[in-house]
Parts: structure tokens; C-alpha cells; sequence
């Protein structure tokens, strides 16, 4: 017997109201499923709606129609199963590193001995051991970026979402912990959906890569990176991956900016 999909999309919308009331249709019909273990990012125009599919996912927004189902139960509210890593600012400031870390089993009611020797696990498994009684500001971005992931990781979630996790950091940082990442996923058995902008990190990181339309969005193109692992960028089939996915990227803008346009000029 197979194992179903670990995330199950089927016909996802979702619509916004903006606060004067007007509809924004964000999401338009997302179906798509994600085998356990696998590695997929997710890469669309800016305002595509990736961000409102990863919270849906997360249990954080409700759908409009459509469902997502977890192991075939459907997601209506946040789950442990399911973890998520923002982009930034998403540690608790008057926390130091550990109890960061240790913030998720402490809401699981985990006795404070047995979640700290958790979190520091979790912290030497990034190199982050001796800042445990830091406090985020003492911390670099990609610092603090590390202490996120391990933060999710210390739920045991079988689904990491990642919300442009990297996109603050600068270009060496995003690289070794774009590596990081790989090791802790290879290590740890995690499924993982991750949004980024970056084609290139996208190539880099993923077993499938989607394609998202300009809002509202939709899945429309869903490519296979079979370059084998450890990748190299200098790899032949990176460049014309990269041309590819950003060839659909490019002819999206067009389109939404003419929408945009058009719009405008039906309003002068
Ligand atoms: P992306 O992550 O691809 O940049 P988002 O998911 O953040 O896009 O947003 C998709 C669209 O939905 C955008 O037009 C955005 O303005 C709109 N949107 C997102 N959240 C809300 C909200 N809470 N209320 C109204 N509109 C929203």
C-alpha cells in the first residue's frame, strides 16, 4: 500500500475584502498535493497570494471554498504536525535564545528541565549553542533566522512552512543557511513548502518547484528539479531551469501590470 499525500490542496480560494470594502481576490482555484518528505518551493509574483496559501496551510486563514487536508483530515485551525518560520521579526524580543526555542513544548506543558535540554539540541544542531542566554537583538539576522528554524523544529512538526525565510539575509548568509537547511532536512525527514522570490534558491533547495500566475493566483506551471544532491549552481541544467521559470515570471508581471493599467485607466 502507498501512503497518501502528506498536504492535500483541493480548489483552493480565498477572498480578502480591503477596508473600504472592496473584494480582492487572492487565491483562484490552487489544487496541488505533497508527497511526505518532499522538498517544494513555491515562486509567483509578488502580491501572487504565496503568503495566503503557506497561512492557510498553517491553519491561520480560513478558506473562502476549497479544503486542505493533513494526512486526510482537514486543516481548519493551527496544529503542531505543522510548523512555520516567518521571514523576520518573529522571535519574542524579551526572550533569550533558549526559551525561544523552548517556547512551543513550554505551551505543550513540557516540565522546563526536559524542554531546555530540548531546545539546546536543537540550538547545537546549529552551531548556536553559546548564545542560549542571548537575546534577539544581540543577534545577526542570520543568527536570528537559525534560531527560528530551530524554534519550529522543536515542535517535531512533520510540515515546515517557510515563508521567504532567507529574503532579509544577505547573500553569503542565505547560502549557509540555505545549506543548513538542506542538512537538517536530509537529517530530519521533514516535508517542507517554501516561498521565495529567488529562482535560483528555488533550484537550489527544491524537488518541485511551483509556479504561481499574478493574483489571483494560481498553480501554473510545476516543474521537477532532478539535478542530483549536493547541487551546484555551475550544473548545465541550472541556468536554463532558471530561464525557464523566469520567462513565466516575467510574462505574469506583463500581465498583471497591464490588469493594472487597464483598471486605472477605466477609473480616469
Ligand atoms: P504574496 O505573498 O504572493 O506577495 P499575499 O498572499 O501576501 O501575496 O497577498 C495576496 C493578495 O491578497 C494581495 O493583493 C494582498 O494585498 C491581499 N491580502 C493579503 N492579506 C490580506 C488581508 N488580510 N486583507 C485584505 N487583503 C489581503
Amino acid at each position: 500500500m502507498t501512503a497518501g499525500p502528506i498536504l492535500s490542496i483541493e480548489a483552493l480560494r480565498k477572498d480578502f475584502r480591503t477596508n473600504n470594502g472592496a473584494p480582492v481576490e487572492a487565491l483562484a482555484g490552487v489544487t496541488f498535493d505533497i508527497p511526505e518528505n518532499d522538498f517544494v518551493c513555491i515562486v509567483g509574483p509578488s502580491g501572487c497570494g504565496k503568503s495566503t496559501l503557506l497561512r492557510m496551510v498553517a491553519g491561520l486563514e480560513t478558506a473562502t471554498a476549497g479544503r486542505i487536508d493533513y494526512r486526510g483530515e482537514m486543516v481548519s485551525r493551527p496544529r503542531k504536525e505543522i510548523g512555520m518560520v516567518f521571514q523576520e521579526y518573529s522571535l519574542l524580543p524579551w526572550r533569550h535564545v533558549l526559551d525561544n526555542v523552548a517556547l512551543g513544548p513550554e505551551f505543550l506543558g513540557t516540565p522546563r528541565a526536559r524542554r531546555e535540554a530540548k531546545a539546546m539540541e536543537y540550538l547545537r544542531l546549529v552551531g548556536m549553542e553559546d548564545f542560549s542566554r542571548a537575546f534577539p537583538h544581540e543577534l545577526s539576522g542570520g543568527m536570528r533566522q537559525r534560531v527560528a528554524i530551530v524554534r519550529a523544529l522543536a515542535n517535531d512538526p512533520d510540515v515546515l512552512l517557510m515563508d521567504e525565510p532567507f529574503g532579509a539575509l544577505d547573500a553569503h548568509t542565505r547560502i549557509l543557511l540555505q545549506k543548513e537547511l538542506l542538512r537538517i532536512w536530509e537529517n530530519h525527514r521533514k516535508t517542507i513548502l517554501f516561498v521565495t522570490h529567488g529562482v535560483d534558491e528555488a533550484i537550489y533547495l527544491a524537488d518541485r518547484i511551483m509556479v504561481m500566475s499574478a493574483r489571483p493566483g494560481r498553480i501554473l506551471d510545476v516543474i521537477d528539479v532532478t539535478m542530483e544532491r549536493p547541487r551546484v549552481r555551475a550544473h548545465p541544467s541550472y541556468g536554463p531551469l532558471a530561464e525557464r521559470i523566469l520567462a513565466i515570471l516575467e510574462q505574469e508581471a506583463a500581465a498583471s501590470f497591464r490588469d493594472t493599467a487597464a483598471a486605472q485607466h477605466g477609473q480616469d
